[in-house]
């Protein structure tokens, strides 16, 4: 067991839980992870054959008494090669609520405790099959809502950013080492290690860091989404670009609970990153309560959103409440549309100077050169290179700073030769920063947090 873990997850008991959602189902599974797996198995599992580690066997799960209760098919897991690093036992039944909450008493009523949500895979950290970022990473996986967010969290798992971390941990513990060595020794013959040499070491760790810290710039888009805002005056075409670009790509994910104002809004997907466009009322002065009570919404719209789409009526000459507009949007990077372009012969020189993207939202013209404005404002096409290992927690980010300042903090008394205990001080807090990102070093709190964001039963 992982040593900063010990405490918090020493808890041997065996638990279970349904790992598929509630509801009926062609086929509801049933996990039991610990040390009564296998007595459980043996109890209740009636089949011909016997549990072999890893192979499926058809067998019927029966109570005490004899009484079948379902056909199921068991595959027994031995530790330490399971998802847990624990005997683990999975039960696939039908997927009949009634049966599958049958079986978990059964479970139950002989020892096993149900599990709290994330359980199954906080004892797989604990046991070392997978790190902290890992198991963040399988969160993200089952809750992406794009390929590209699937994708991304896919390479975490497989250990994408904790393979490009090891090295730079690796080195600084040898730094940490050998400066130690020099302080304990320093009396003997030993030589000592040179201060700018060490301090240039410290610095290409440094600048690996920080550029895994630049990753989260996309990371943080890429699993939070962004909130596209499309606004204008009445008329100008916003909903029929709306329309237009939540078509863009139809495999478009899941609805997410809807906003209590009566903004239209839907996601689709541009490069993997989730998108929510907003339509919003149109905005003029206006002395109509209800369309008053629009625009107020609008505004507040306007002011949640990471993007606004500025749409004009390109086929008319820009007007006073188009410029008042662009002035509100101000604070908020914004992009300027000329709709309408299929209308316009000769293109308005007070529009064409204020160089809006042009298109049609009835011809479809232009939206290729939208579509990479936006692409240019979410920085993915350069983040495509990047994707190989991205931080995507505020979590993971927050702890790669911390490391990034203390080994500036450590290169900067090297090169003002400040005594190696003080700077061992630095490399050691930065060495910890990364240990929490990994999770060799961990809290209650931390584990509390990320966890219980995780579904019962993974
Ligand atoms: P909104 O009030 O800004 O949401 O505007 P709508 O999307 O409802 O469009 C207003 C009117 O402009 C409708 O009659 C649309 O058919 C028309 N319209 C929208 N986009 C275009 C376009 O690109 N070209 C032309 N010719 N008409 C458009």
């Amino acid at each position: 067991m992982r040593e900063g873990l010990h405490k918090i997850a020493s808890a041997d008991d065996t638990i279970v839980a349904l790992s598929t959602p509630i509801g009926r189902s062609a086929i509801g599974v049933v996990r039991i992870s610990g040390s009564l797996a296998a007595t459980i198995a043996s109890q209740f599992f009636k089949t011909s054959s016997s549990l072999i580690h890893r192979q499926a066997a058809v067998g019927l799960w029966e109570s005490s008494n004899g009484e079948i209760v379902d056909e199921v098919v068991a595959i027994f897991y031995k530790a330490p090669h399971s998802y847990t690093g624990e005997d683990v036992l999975e039960i696939s039944a039908h997927g009949n609520p009634l049966i599958l909450n049958q079986i978990i008493c059964m479970v139950q009523s002989v020892g096993a405790r149900a599990a709290q949500p994330g359980e199954f895979t906080l004892r797989a950290v604990t046991h070392g099959k997978m790190d902290l970022i890992q198991a963040e990473a399988i969160r993200n996986f089952i809750d992406a809502q794009t390929n590209g967010q699937a994708r991304t969290a896919l390479r975490q798992i497989g250990g994408a950013v904790s393979k490009r971390l090891a090295p730079i941990k690796q080195r600084i513990v040898d730094l940490i080492a050998h400066l130690e060595a020099g302080i304990d020794f320093s009396e003997d013959d030993v030589e000592l290690p040179d201060n700018t040499q060490t301090a240039d070491q410290v610095s290409v760790l440094r600048a690996a860091l920080e550029e895994l810290h630049e990753t989260y710039t996309y990371g943080k888009v890429l699993q939070a989404g962004v909130r596209i805002v499309i606004a204008g005056r009445p008329n100008v075409g916003k909903s029929s670009l709306f329309n237009r670009l939540v078509a863009m790509d139809r495999a478009i994910v899941t609805a997410v609970p809807g906003t209590t104002r009566d903004v239209l809004s839907e996601f689709a997907d541009l490069d993997g990153i989730p998108l929510r466009f907003f339509d919003t009322a149109g905005v003029r002065e206006t002395l109509d309560e209800v369309e008053k009570l629009g625009v107020t919404r609008t505004l507040e719209t306007l002011s949640e959103g990471d993007l606004a789409l500025l749409v004009v009526d390109g086929s008319r000459p820009v007007t006073d409440e188009d410029l008042g507009l662009r002035e509100k949007l101000r604070t908020l990077p914004h992009l300027l549309v000329a709709n309408k372009a299929d209308l316009v012969v000769t293109r308005e020189p007070s529009l064409e100077a204020l160089k809006p993207i042009w298109i049609s939202a009835r011809t479809g013209e232009g939206l290729d050169a939208l579509k990479e404005s936006m692409r240019s404002f979410l920085g993915s096409s350069r983040a495509e290179g990047l994707a190989e290992s991205v931080l995507t927690t505020a979590r993971q980010n927050d702890a790669v700073v911390r490391a990034v300042v203390s080994l500036r903090a450590g290169e900067l008394a090297l090169r003002a030769g400040t005594p190696h205990e003080m700077v061992l001080l630095d490399l050691y807090a930065s060495l910890s920063a990364l240990n929490e990102l990994t999770g060799e070093i961990t809290t209650e709190d931390i584990l509390g947090r990320i966890f219980s964001t995780f579904c019962i039963g993974k």
